[in-house]
């Protein structure tokens, strides 16, 4: 049985005044607290460049879960748990400095030595802060140790392997929690659970019953204050390699023969393995990249991408991408796994359409036409559900079909918001459970799948902007499954007769 409250533990935060922290991590441990799922014996060390008191620091954390939380009268307990370090992280004095705190909030709340480095900070330093903190010894302690570094995990295989060299010095494989916040959501876990927790779904989940599997990602929003990182990385490298494989990954994952970390990983790292490698021509084949014009969003007119401030004017960085991926393994040889994602879409929305074979034979009517497919709709984010797409006799004296949708959504059972992605896995690393986390051998496959399409689109300047801000994407998009006889499935809610 898993423990239901956590250990004693320092959490030790990089970045304590960063826009993560603020928007994402206080809020999410305030829950953990409230709702008594964190031992009495935690202390949080923020540390970030800016001088602060711990009181004022303190107050921030107040006004972090004021607003972006749900807070109530127990927060004023909550924050004195907090103490705040000014820190320079290329200074190794700086580190002598906070292993003194350390040693010290050890002591004081009895923390058994239990620690946690949480790198909430740019990417650029988590190889110098993990270095450091070995040489100053901060990694010397009786109780645990665990690293939680935020991503991008590297911008190519090099330079991951580079990152990962670095931290391996300092931690050990099963001591480091590489965040990929998707894998918190509550519907991704439920991914796993809807296949394996189900007889009518997991005989049917092969190439003999599904057609094809669909996975969008889009977002409203452009770039927004990210553009200095965004435009030298673009869609492919910020959502294509980490959260969409990884959806790809949990969809068409083997049954793993018990529900702990290495055997879950080790069937999703199979799944990363038997991803159809492509050649040049294949990538313009099987790849899709766009770039958002300006348009209207909202009643609204935006700019384009290369008219955000930050972006380069020729910016050849993609903000969409959309893909037909092949896994080459028995159960899913000839099935398209097409995904989606971009910014300045639409609608914000992650979805996975799983598209069943149509029937050998279509004994009924249905206006004429053939029957519909059977669907199998997956609402990650914002709704959360799923929906079932059947075809019913319409009432009557005919032998006419009609569709129907059987419908579950999460907020309407629970009545409640479920937990936030990072409240989880805050929960799972204090615990020491890592499976919603990324393995390096899962990072490694998905940047050397990624590489070889970044290596070709690097060479060849594409013809951007070439989707409109508050549409769909490129139509090139839609010819990547229209030459299939597919098409994409659409993102809001759907009645299927109308598509
Ligand atoms: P941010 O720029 O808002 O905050 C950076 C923090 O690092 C600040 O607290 C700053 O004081 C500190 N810092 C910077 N340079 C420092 C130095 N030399 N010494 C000590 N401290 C220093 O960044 P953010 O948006 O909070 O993102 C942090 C990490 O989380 C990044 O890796 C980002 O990619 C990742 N991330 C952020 C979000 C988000 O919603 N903001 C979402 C997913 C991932």
């Amino acid at each position: 049985m898993k423990e239901t409250k956590n250990p004693a533990a320092l959490i030790l935060l990089f970045g304590a005044t960063g826009d993560l922290a603020k928007r994402k991590l206080y809020p999410s441990l305030f829950n953990l607290y409230r709702k008594g799922l964190l031992s009495n014996k935690f202390a949080v060390l923020g540390v970030a460049r800016r001088e602060k008191t711990n009181e004022e620091f303190q107050n921030w954390v107040k006004e972090s879960v004021q607003t972006f939380g749900e807070s109530n009268d127990q927060l004023s307990d909550f924050v004195k748990h907090f103490y705040y370090q000014s820190h320079d992280v290329t200074n190794s004095e700086s580190y002598r400095q906070l292993k003194t705190t350390v040693d010290n909030l050890d002591q004081l709340y009895t923390l058994e030595g239990n620690r946690i480095f949480y790198l909430a900070m740019s990417p650029e330093f988590f190889g110098t802060v993990a270095e450091h903190l070995k040489e100053e010894r901060l990694t010397q302690t009786n109780g645990f140790k665990r690293l939680v570094i935020e991503k991008p995990f590297g911008h190519d295989l090099a330079s991951a392997k580079e990152l990962n060299n670095q931290i391996r010095t300092a931690f050990s494989e099963n001591e480091i929690y590489r965040i990929d916040h998707y894998l918190g959501k509550e519907m991704v876990q439920n991914i796993e659970v809807i296949r394996f927790a189900n007889a009518i779904f997991e005989p049917l989940w092969n190439n003999r019953h599904i057609s094809n599997i669909q996975v969008t990602s889009s977002e409203v929003l452009g770039v927004e204050e990210r553009a200095r990182y965004y435009d030298k990385n673009g869609a492919l490298r910020d959502m294509m390699q980490n959260h969409m494989l990884q959806m790809v990954s949990l969809l068409a994952m083997e049954p793993p023969i018990k529900l702990t970390t290495e055997e879950i990983r080790s069937e999703k790292v199979k799944v990363l393995r038997a991803l159809r490698p492509f050649n040049k021509e294949e990538v313009h084949k099987y790849f899709v990249r766009g770039q958002y014009g300006n348009g209207v969003i909202d009643g609204k007119q935006v700019p384009a991408y290369r008219e955000e401030s930050m972006v380069q004017p020729e910016s050849n960085t993609e903000t969409y991408v959309a893909a037909k991926l092949m896994i080459d393994n028995f159960r899913w040889a000839g099935v398209p796994f097409y995904v989606r994602t971009g910014k300045r879409m639409q609608t914000k929305s992650t979805k996975i359409v799983v598209q069943f074979k149509d029937m050998p034979m279509n004994l009924y009517y249905k206006n004429g036409s053939s029957l519909n497919p059977n669907l199998l709709v997956i609402h990650i984010q914002p709704e959360e559900g799923i929906t079932l797409h059947l075809n019913v006799k319409k009432t009557g004296q005919s032998v006419e079909t009609t569709p129907v949708k059987l419908n579950f959504s999460n907020k309407s059972v629970d009545g409640m918001n479920t937990p936030e992605a990072y409240e989880k896995l805050l929960f799972d690393c204090l615990r020491g459970d890592a499976t919603n986390f990324t393995h390096w051998d899962e990072v490694a496959l998905s940047w050397s799948f990624v590489d070889k399409i970044s290596e070709v689109w690097s060479t060849e300047k594409a013809v951007f902007p070439n989707y409109e801000a508050g549409s769909m994407g490129p139509i090139e998009a839609d010819h990547l499954l229209a030459q299939d006889g597919f098409f994409w499935w659409p993102i809001a809610d759907f009645d299927i007769d109308n598509c």
